[in-house]
C-alpha cells in the first residue's frame, strides 16, 4: 500500500490545481472545511481569510438570499454521501461579497461534489469543485431579455416569423405567418403548401430565394402577391431572411420575418401607374418636337444660319435631356410592375463602354474621360440596358464632379466576372449615404448636392438591372475625394 502524501506535498499540489476546490468533512449539517485551495479563495472572495475549520454554512450565508442556495447545496452533499456517487449542480445561486468586500452580489455557481470514502467504505470527506458562472448566467439573461423584447416588437408590428432547417428543408411558421397565408395553425407546413397561396408569377423568385439562402447563405428580401387560402383575400407579403450559424460556424437556421405590406404596395402601384401614364403621354409630343427640331437644324445648316443652328442645337440638347428623364421614369414604372424583360445577346463589353464614352463626349466637354479598351470581353446580357447602366454611372461621375476633373473607367476580369469600375474625383459620398444610394428615390441632401437636379432613380435602375443579370453593384467613396462605382456581369461561359 502507498504511503500517505506528506502534508506539504499535498498542499502544494492542491494549491496549484486550476479548479477552485475545497475538501469538507462528511459531517452534516456542518460540512467542516478541511482544505481549500487558492483558486477557491479567489472565486469565493475569501483571499487572506483562514476558512479551514469553519462550516461551509458559515462562509457567506448570513444573507437571506442564500437560504435556498444553502438548502440545495446541503441536499447535494447529503446525496453524495448517501449514494457514494458524485453529484453535480448545473446552476445554483449563492451570493458572495462583491469587490467592495461588504455587500453581497448575486452570484451563480456550477458545482460538483465527489465523495471520498474512508477505510470502512463510508464517506469520510467530500471534494467540492465550484465554478463561478455568474457572467454566463447574466449574459444568458440579457439574451433572453433581448429576445423577449424582439418577440414583443415583432408581435406588436403584426409580423410573422418563419424558419427553414438547412439540413432537411423543414419549415416552421409562427401562428401570425400561418394566419397571413391562411394555413391551419396546428399542422406541419411544406414549402409546396405555401406555394399554393403564392401567385404563380412569384413561384420562381420564392424558390430561388430559399435555395440561394440555404445553399449559398444569401439574405433575402422579397415582395410577392398571395391569395389567403382560407379567406381568398389578396395580399402583398414581404419576406426578409438570413442564415444564422451555430457556435461551430455550421448553418443552423435560415429564418426571418413575414409581413403584410398590401397597403403600401397598392399605394406604390397606383403611384407607378400614374408615373407610367404621364411619362407615356409626354413621350408622343416630345418625339414630334424632336423631329421638328432636327428638321429645322438641317434647314438652318443648309442656309448657313449660324445663330438659328446654335439655338436649335441647344433646344435639341434639352429635348434629349427630357427624353432621358422620361425614359428613366418609364423604366422605373416597368421595373416596379415587373414588366422589364431582358433581351440577352452576346456582345463585347469593352466596345459598348467605348461607344457610351464617345456618345457622352459629344454632349459634355471639360472632363478627361480615361478609358483604354484592352481586348474584347464577351458577355451575354441585355446590351441596351447595360448601355443605360454605363450611361447612368458615367453621367453621375460627370454630374457630381467639377469641370477639369478626370474620370477613369476600367473593365477587367475579377473572380470569374467581368468587372467595370467608374472612378471620379468628385464630391464623394459619406458612408451613411453610401449604403442607401441604390434605393429608389434616394438622393444625398447636403450643401454640394442642393443645386444639382435629379430624381434619385438612376442608381436604383442600375442596381435592379445588374441584379437581374446575376451581377453585383456597389460603390466606394470618400467625401471630397471622389467615388468609384463598380458593377459585375457573369462572363460568357467557355464552351
Ligand atoms: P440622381 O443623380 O438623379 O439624384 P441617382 O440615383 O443617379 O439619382 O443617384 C442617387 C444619389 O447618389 C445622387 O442624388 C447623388 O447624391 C449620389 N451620387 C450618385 N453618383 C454619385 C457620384 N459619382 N458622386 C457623388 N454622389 C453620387
Amino acid at each position: 500500500m502507498l504511503n500517505p502524501l506528506p502534508e506539504h506535498l499535498f498542499e502544494t499540489l492542491f494549491n496549484h490545481l486550476s479548479e477552485p476546490r475545497i475538501v469538507v468533512k462528511a459531517d452534516p449539517p456542518y460540512f467542516t472545511i478541511v482544505a481549500c485551495n487558492e483558486q477557491y479563495r479567489l472565486v469565493s472572495n475569501t483571499l487572506g481569510k483562514d476558512i479551514t475549520g469553519k462550516s461551509i454554512k458559515e462562509l457567506h450565508n448570513s444573507d437571506p438570499a442564500n437560504i435556498e442556495g444553502d438548502l440545495i447545496i446541503q441536499d447535494a452533499l447529503n446525496r453524495a454521501i448517501a449514494t457514494r456517487k458524485p453529484v453535480e449542480l448545473a446552476a445554483v445561486r449563492y451570493d458572495i461579497p462583491g469587490a467592495d468586500g461588504f455587500k453581497n452580489e448575486q452570484s451563480w455557481w456550477q458545482a460538483e461534489y465527489i465523495p471520498i470514502p474512508g477505510k470502512d467504505g463510508k464517506v469520510e470527506y467530500l471534494m467540492c469543485t465550484t465554478y463561478n458562472i455568474t457572467d454566463q448566467i447574466n449574459n444568458r439573461e440579457a439574451i433572453d431579455r433581448a429576445q423577449q423584447q424582439l418577440r414583443l416588437a415583432v408581435e406588436s408590428a403584426k409580423m410573422g416569423t418563419w424558419d427553414v432547417n438547412p439540413t432537411d428543408y423543414k419549415l416552421s411558421l409562427s401562428d401570425r405567418s400561418k394566419e397571413l397565408i391562411g394555413l391551419p395553425l396546428i399542422e406541419e407546413i411544406s414549402i409546396e403548401e405555401i406555394l399554393k397561396s403564392i401567385d404563380p408569377a412569384y413561384h420562381q423568385p420564392v424558390r430561388e430565394a430559399i435555395t440561394n439562402g440555404v445553399e449559398h447563405h444569401r439574405s433575402c428580401d422579397l415582395d410577392y402577391l398571395t391569395t389567403n387560402l382560407i379567406t381568398k383575400e389578396q395580399k402583398w407579403i414581404r419576406i426578409t431572411g438570413k442564415m444564422f450559424f451555430d457556435d461551430s460556424g455550421k448553418p443552423a437556421h435560415y429564418s426571418g420575418l413575414m409581413m403584410d405590406i398590401t397597403e403600401r404596395k397598392l399605394d406604390d402601384l397606383r403611384k407607378n401607374d400614374f408615373i407610367a401614364i404621364v411619362s407615356h403621354e409626354l413621350k408622343t409630343p416630345l418625339t414630334t418636337l424632336k423631329a421638328y427640331v432636327q428638321m429645322l437644324i438641317a434647314r438652318a445648316t443648309k442656309t448657313e444660319d449660324a445663330f438659328t443652328t446654335v439655338g436649335l442645337e441647344k433646344v435639341n440638347q434639352q429635348v434629349k435631356k427630357m427624353t432621358a428623364m422620361i425614359n428613366g421614369f418609364l423604366n422605373i414604372a416597368r421595373l416596379e410592375a415587373s414588366k422589364i424583360h431582358l433581351d440577352k445577346k452576346i456582345f463585347d463589353l469593352e466596345k459598348l463602354i467605348q461607344e457610351t464614352v464617345n456618345e457622352i463626349g459629344l454632349i459634355t466637354s471639360g472632363y478627361n474621360i480615361d478609358f483604354v479598351p484592352y481586348e474584347p470581353l464577351m458577355v451575354h446580357a441585355d446590351l441596351e440596358k447595360i448601355a443605360q447602366v454605363i450611361n447612368n454611372l458615367l453621367s453621375n461621375a460627370i454630374k457630381y464632379s467639377l469641370k477639369g476633373k478626370t474620370i477613369i473607367i476600367n473593365c477587367i476580369i475579377a473572380d470569374g466576372f467581368a468587372q467595370v469600375s467608374i472612378k471620379d474625383e468628385g464630391i464623394g459620398v459619406n458612408s451613411h449615404d453610401l449604403e442607401k444610394l441604390f434605393e429608389r428615390y434616394y438622393r444625398v441632401e447636403n450643401q454640394s448636392t442642393r443645386t444639382i437636379s435629379g430624381f434619385g432613380i438612376g442608381l436604383y435602375f442600375c442596381a435592379e438591372i445588374i441584379k437581374r443579370h446575376e451581377g453585383r453593384i456597389w460603390a466606394e467613396s470618400e467625401i471630397g475625394k471622389g467615388s468609384t462605382f463598380y458593377f459585375t456581369l457573369p462572363l460568357l461561359p467557355i464552351l
